[in-house]
């Protein structure tokens, strides 16, 4: 069994890189200073982002990105794609060897609560849940996007012209699509695609995860789709001995994530 630690995420790139010719980068370095690595598969005007490792204990995702990463590399489908397989490698390694409830990142600040959408109703919510100071979970820092690897995901977005991006998460089995009016009609209907191949749910978000998120973020910023996907199904950190089980649930939504269209119509 694969086990996701930031050797693993390194050579596996490395390994995929070489094998089939893909540009491997670093998009920005953690708190700690771990490179937080990048690699580009396929081609083709339209380019699309995958997300993995945003929360420490969720490291299933990483290991679902790197294995899409491969699978389409393989067997591109005419866009090209991004993988970021981890966003939060500090966060990651925490959880892997110290706290298995770790979500956030070195300085437990939650990087799904750091991106600059609606960040101070999100404060207002965590301090009303008594979430005051750097925690495991659900702290957004001091202020909008504080924190290194969300900045560096930023900096990637706004210097790449992304048609949609999709960050893996777990658990749920949830498809979310929606941050309000800024939310393109279309993305309903390719969350609602990928939630008939996958039987995952489309869903609304819950209160405390409004906002401060990466898909949030990028919906407001870029009047485009964005998703999250709740990987899995049971209790956080899922075992590792889940991931070749539910696999092939997320490679069939992530294929209709980067097999189909859902451009504005004046484009
Ligand atoms: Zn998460």
């Amino acid at each position: 069994m694969d086990f996701p630690d930031y050797q693993f995420q390194t050579d596996t790139l490395r390994r995929l890189a070489a094998r089939y010719g893909l540009r491997r980068y670093a998009i920005g370095e953690s708190l700690c200073g771990r490179a937080i690595m990048a690699a580009d598969a396929g081609s083709g005007s339209q380019r699309v982002l995958l997300v993995g490792g945003v929360h420490g204990n969720e490291y299933l995702t990483v290991l679902a990105a790197l294995r899409f990463l491969e699978e389409y590399a393989q067997k591109p489908t005419g866009v090209q794609l991004t993988v970021v397989p981890c966003l939060n490698p500090d966060g990651t390694q925490i959880a892997l060897c110290t706290d298995k409830n770790w979500k956030a990142n070195a300085r437990g600040v939650d990087l799904n609560h750091n991106f600059d959408a609606d960040w101070q109703q999100v404060k207002a919510k965590e301090i009303a849940l008594g979430i005051t100071k750097p925690s495991a979970t659900r702290y957004g820092g001091v202020c909008p996007v504080s924190e290194p690897e969300t900045r560096a995901l930023v900096r990637l977005c706004e210097a790449t012209r992304f048609e949609r991006v999709l960050a893996l998460h777990s658990q749920g089995r949830e498809i979310y699509w929606d941050f309000g009016a800024d939310t393109p009609p279309c993305c309903l209907q390719m969350a609602e695609q990928m939630a008939a191949v996958s039987g995952y749910q489309t869903a609304a978000p819950e209160d405390i995860a409004t906002g401060g998120g990466f898909k949030d973020w990028f919906i407001r910023r870029f009047s485009r789709c964005g998703f999250t996907v709740e990987m899995g199904w049971g209790k956080n950190p899922l075992p590792l001995t889940d991931f070749e089980a539910e696999y092939p649930r997320v490679r069939q939504l992530l294929a209709v994530f980067t097999g189909s269209s859902c451009m504005k119509k004046e484009e």
